[in-house]
């Protein structure tokens, strides 16, 4: 088959995971998958020490770093909506919900970037990977994050609302993109303030 990512035509070996775990078939070939790096340093709350998200998030784990390879990745993803990309890790994201338990839920995007997009990028990643998800949560407020303050991006009206039934049990956020973590943070809130036990967050990518 050809990669996704270059084009050029490349052998999937067939492995035993393969034959008996009904895992997918590498998307990219080695030379482009070699480029993705993974994510070295351990997330951190910091920032939201002493407010009222501290102890909204469990744990956070992040896949990837934000380097070149991931960056044009995520814009063909994302912005030239090349949803075939989608599988490129779907091994990874298996293997790694695989240990996990919890009621994942997928960050929404505002209904009017949907439009935009197209297709919802975050729960596409999920898809691929065959993770079963609940939708628990709309998007009410766009937030223009880049334009805001730390300080305002923390005091912004939620950005969340929760719809449906909240239990006591761990939830487990996924998202595309951990960068100031304000989203996770404010998803962990309103799923905290529900009645969620534990609330931990998986991101394919730190920024
Ligand atoms: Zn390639």
């Amino acid at each position: 088959m050809n990669c996704l990512i270059c084009g050029n035509p490349f052998y999937s070996a067939p492995t035993w995971r393969k034959l008996f775990l009904y895992e997918v078939d590498a998307s990219t070939c080695n030379r482009c998958y070699s480029k993705f790096q993974k994510a070295d340093t351990a997330v951190d709350f910091l920032d939201f020490k002493g407010t009222i998200y501290e102890e909204a998030v469990d744990s956070v784990t992040a896949l990837y770093a934000y380097n070149e390879a991931m960056k044009s990745y995520l814009h063909q993803y994302k912005f030239l909506q090349d949803v075939a990309l989608a599988t490129v890790f779907a091994t990874d994201l298996s293997q790694l919900f695989e240990n996990k338990e919890g009621i994942v839920v997928p960050i929404p995007m505002h209904l009017e970037k949907l439009q935009i997009r197209t297709f919802a990028q975050v729960d596409e990643l999920l898809n691929s990977a065959s993770i079963p998800f609940k939708h628990l949560l709309v998007k009410t407020a766009t937030s223009e994050q880049g334009k805001k303050s730390k300080k305002e991006r923390l005091k912004a009206t939620p950005l969340f609302e929760v719809i449906g039934k909240v239990e006591e049990k761990t939830y487990i956020l996924f998202d595309d993109i951990y960068t100031t973590g304000t989203t996770i943070h404010h998803a962990a809130k309103v799923l905290k303030d529900a009645g969620a036990k534990k609330v931990e967050a998986i991101t394919l990518i730190k920024g």
